[in-house]
């Protein structure tokens, strides 16, 4: 889009200035797009070098104490109260402003105070409330949520919860803006209710996301919330402080609240008698417990100046946070596919609609769907965001009643999703047909019109459909049996996630229920969560490289890339099960998991095996075995299930477009349960490729990007790669292996194995498994040409059928691969 080159245009409310100073302020931009300024604000250079000058020059003494260095610290925290409640403008006599750790302290600090009262309090919360806000429930005798209508009632008089006679006050807490969408809400319904209420009514407003990108006017006290939270390093990025601001006539509120610690006492008997005398000047005092986070309280005065130098005023953030949002506002819900269906269902309101007097902020919350009206997982779309380095939120972002309303899920069908598996960022986020979370992008001070175009494109690019690619997504009119087969190579990953072992060729290799022998044996397991460690986080895991030895009896490891120099570069690990090699199992054994799953492996105690892999990645890690032949945690089975598209279908379907696969019902059931045992594989015993198909990616890489280097099959981290015996003159058709049912190798032995399904993959093929480095390809070029439901595939799962003629199962490198068809349509 053109405006991005456009560097200086002055357009209204933008300001073109920070384009200018972004590059040197934020470092931490250049390598990537950053779009969750509603989830962090990331701070400037500038606001580092002044509070590291702050803290080299001048000693900051704890407060409480005589010492001048104590009585400036004291003296200084109280200059900087004042200058944030002069921010929002709200007069200290109206009033106090209490340093919390982040909003939800300064809402639990509310949330106490209240339940301490006599008779507790009642709580009623919005719907858009985040789960911040909600959890406050829990404290309070009744609790309500509520929509927009029934506060508009109570507004006008008709309270929504009802009063039983006991005189309980009633707590009404709702957001600014809803962190989930953007909305804003009217500051003026808490004077409203305290005005119309009649019992008696506090007013809480969660101002965290409000506050990112507006100015928050308390001018009006009477108008004014009677509790205010906020966390500043949504505002600046740092310091991580949060504050509650209380007004005057509310401070009653606290009375009851029993916990008294640090200097909020003036004084305490606790010898024979229990008597204390609560500070009584400012409700500050009282209720900050404990050292105040004097540190952070003093970078907020440098966070207020380079924020004020670099954006002016919050007004000014405002407008131009608010012109850019516009503008993606249009850019997203303009996008169409080729057959006029919107590529963006957006929940968050136009920031243009006119009745909307309070505007919106500057985030946009929305969901995609094909052209066939399929949603697209938010895990699939977080994969490739991550690939083109914008950072972005997806799920259910906090905020449990906005999802459920922007989605129209019902509370029962909440309650399904979790009985059926849906946990909160796993990868099952369309469930019933339904999405379950949102995608969210947020827009901060240091935004620019770049960041917003580069995202629509980024949308435009990977989920229209308007332009027909090629597609070589699947094969078509192969002829059966026309092309010999054979074992191309063969690896085992000894280790999970690390590097993988070639078999030599003319060995023949043992296959078990569980996969091929060896692999997937060992992992490694962080010290301190048990979690099995992932070359996806860990891209160095890729340079540890097994080899197995068995004339030795070991397994060597090697480390290919740098090394520490107290390390050595190799290893071994004896092959034997030896109990003495593993921590004792009388020491509480611990479970680790894998993939979220969890199990029970033995770890090795040597010092020297766990601190190799604890110092070549940087990772207090230990190395665990899980051998076959367990059972209960000690077992896992199988996932791999027939994907949707590998099921005969009429042809006239099988024309193809991004992201789509419909249309076979949602959930239909090809999803058949089956129980295979697996190592620590992620999903199934054995993965096989075909190299037709590497080839068949490379060049539809190269019809993109000519210069782009060739993947490496290793990418794909197969097991057994099959490869035509004659590819000039029997070639074998690119992803042919989706269409098979089973596979026979071996001339002679002839042991069977049978597909699976497909492999669903992540960006984790991006890993070059030489170098450990990470790009974008194969990923990209992947999610536009074998996307089926919204899910990424290539290459498919098998397992030994367990029969063969009772010999036991080997494969070899050259073997004879025949593979078994699927019944397939006339025509084809
Ligand atoms: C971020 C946010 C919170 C929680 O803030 P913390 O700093 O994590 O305590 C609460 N409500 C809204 C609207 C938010 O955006």
């Amino acid at each position: 889009m053109a405006a991005s080159n456009n560097k200086h245009t002055v357009t209204r409310g933008y300001n073109a200035r920070v384009e200018d100073f972004r590059e040197d302020e934020y470092p931490m931009l250049n390598d990537s797009i950053y779009l969750d300024h509603a989830g962090t604000t990331l701070f400037p250079k500038s606001l580092m070098d002044r509070f590291a000058k702050d803290m080299t020059s001048t000693l900051f003494g704890n407060p409480h104490s005589a010492s001048p260095s104590s009585q400036s610290t004291t003296a200084r925290i109280e200059d900087i109260r004042l200058r944030v409640l002069r921010f929002f403008n709200a007069d200290p006599a109206e009033f106090d402003l209490v340093f919390v750790a982040n909003a939800t302290a300064g809402i639990k600090l509310v949330a106490d105070a209240l339940r301490a009262a006599p008779d507790g309090f009642d709580y009623v919360h919005h719907q858009a409330s985040h789960t911040s806000l909600v959890g406050v429930r829990e404290e309070a005798r009744n609790s309500l949520c509520i929509d927009d209508r029934q506060v508009e009632d109570w507004v006008t008089g008709s309270c929504p919860i009802e009063d039983d006679g006991e005189n309980r006050p009633v707590l009404f807490a709702y957001p600014a803006q809803s962190n989930m969408d953007g909305r804003r809400y009217p500051l003026s319904w808490a004077g409203k209710l305290r005005r119309s209420s009649r019992r008696k009514t506090y007013t809480l407003l969660d101002a965290a996301a409000l506050v990112c990108s507006s100015p928050l006017d308390l001018s009006c006290a009477d108008a004014a919330p009677d509790f205010t939270v906020l966390s500043f390093y949504k505002i600046f990025g740092f310091p991580d402080l949060g504050a509650l601001i209380v007004r005057r006539d509310a401070e009653e509120a606290f009375h009851s609240r029993r916990y008294f610690g640090g200097g909020t006492v003036d004084m305490v008997v606790c010898v024979k008698e229990q008597w204390h005398a609560p500070k009584t000047q400012f409700l500050h005092e009282r209720l900050e417990d404990g050292t105040l986070p004097i540190h952070s309280i003093i970078a907020l005065d440098a966070a207020l100046d380079v924020h004020k130098k670099l954006f002016g005023s919050m007004r000014d953030v405002a407008l131009h946070t608010s012109f850019l949002s516009r503008r993606w506002y249009r850019g997203l819900g303009s996008l169409r596919h080729g057959n006029g269906e919107p590529v963006c269902v957006v929940y968050s309101p136009d920031p243009e609609s006119a009745d909307d007097k309070l505007g919106s902020g500057p985030v946009i919350a929305f969901n995609i769907r094909n052209s066939q009206g399929t949603w697209i997982s938010l895990t699939e779309v977080d994969k490739l965001a991550t690939l083109k380095r914008f950072h972005i939120r997806t799920g259910g972002v906090c905020n449990p009643g906005g999802i459920a309303s922007a989605l129209g899920l019902q509370p029962w069908e909440m309650i399904q999703n979790f009985s059926s598996g849906f946990r909160c960022g796993t990868e099952n986020d369309i469930m019933a047909g339904k999405p379950t979370g949102v995608i969210r992008a947020s827009l901060g001070a240091m935004s620019t019109v770049s960041d917003v175009d580069s995202f629509v494109d980024f949308i435009a690019e990977f989920y229209q459909d308007a332009s027909p690619i090629p597609m070589v997504t699947k094969a078509a009119g192969t002829p059966h049996g026309s092309s010999q087969l054979h074992i191309h190579s063969i690896f085992v990953y000894p280790i999970k996630s690390c590097g993988g072992f070639e078999v030599p060729s003319g060995v023949d290799w043992e296959v078990k229920p569980e996969g091929l022998a060896w692999d997937r044996e060992w992992c490694l397991v962080h010290q301190g969560t048990g979690q099995a460690l992932s070359q996806k986080r860990y891209l160095k895991m890729a340079l540890i490289r097994p080899s197995l030895d068995f004339e030795r009896g070991e397994l060597r490891v090697t480390y290919t890339g740098d090394i520490p120099a107290h390390l050595p570069r190799e290893i071994s690990i004896p092959l034997s099960k030896n109990p003495s090699l593993f921590q004792s199992y009388i020491s509480r054994s611990r479970s680790s998991r894998v993939c979220g799953e969890e199990i029970q492996a033995q770890t090795y105690s040597s010092p020297e095996i766990n601190s190799f892999f604890s110092g070549v990645l940087g990772v207090p890690c230990l190395l665990a075995r899980f051998p076959p032949g367990g059972q209960g945690k000690s077992m896992r089975h199988a996932k791999a299930h027939l994907q949707r598209h590998q099921l005969p279908l009429p042809s006239a379907t099988r024309h193809i477009l991004p992201g789509s696969f419909p249309p076979s019902p949602p959930d239909s059931d090809t999803e058949k349960p089956i129980s295979r045992r697996i190592l620590l594989s992620n999903e199934s015993p054995i993965l096989a490729i075909t190299l037709p198909s590497v080839a068949a990616l490379n060049r539809e890489i190269q019809l993109t990007k000519p210069s782009s280097k060739e993947i490496s099959s290793a990418v794909f981290r197969a097991n057994i790669v099959i490869a035509p015996a004659d590819p000039e003159n029997r070639p074998l058709l690119p992803y042919s292996e989706d269409e098979w049912t089973g596979l026979k190798i071996g001339e002679g032995k002839q042991h069977g194995f049978e597909m699976l399904g497909a492999c669903r993959r992540c960006h984790m093929v991006c890993v070059n498994q030489e170098t450990a480095e990470k790009s974008e390809e194969p990923f990209v070029t992947l999610s536009k040409t074998r996307r089926f439901d919204g899910k990424v595939f290539f290459g498919v799962h098998m397992s030994w059928d367990g029969g063969g003629r009772g010999l036991v199962p080997t494969v070899r490198v050259g073997d004879v691969a025949v593979p078994e068809w699927r019944d397939k349509g006339v025509g084809e």
